[in-house]
């Protein structure tokens, strides 16, 4: 598994599968590089899950929580906290959510 590096923070990125293209997202900053090297390609849903970011608690972790530049659902704030989150089962991918900054409308990823 290749291991990528935040080149803004130096914090550690996940490689997370969009479509069938690879993006690696800094867990500190949010910060998003297009995956070039396809050899570390992943291929299944499983591995995805297994390199997840760790489902948070988020009352508790607050503030280990990813920024992102998302654009609120409701007041078009851009600048929203995300965490995944075991919805059901945990032999279940989990959820992402995000939630606005500024006025704290919070949304469940639709796909
Ligand atoms: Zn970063
Ligand atoms: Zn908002």
């Amino acid at each position: 598994m290749a291991i990528k590096f935040c080149r803004k923070c130096g914090c550690m990125m996940l490689p997370e599968k969009n479509q069938d293209k690879v993006v690696w997202i800094c867990r500190k900053c949010g910060r998003k590089e297009k995956g070039d090297n396809t050899n570390v390609l992943i291929t299944s849903k499983e591995k995805v899950h297994r390199v997840a970011i760790p489902v948070v608690d988020i009352e508790k972790e607050k503030d280990k929580l990813s920024m992102i530049d998302l654009e609120c659902h409701k007041c078009k704030n851009v600048g929203v906290m995300w965490w995944l989150q075991q919805t059901r089962a945990g032999d279940e991918p989990a959820t992402r959510f995000y939630k606005c900054i500024k006025c704290g409308f919070t949304w469940r990823e639709s796909s």
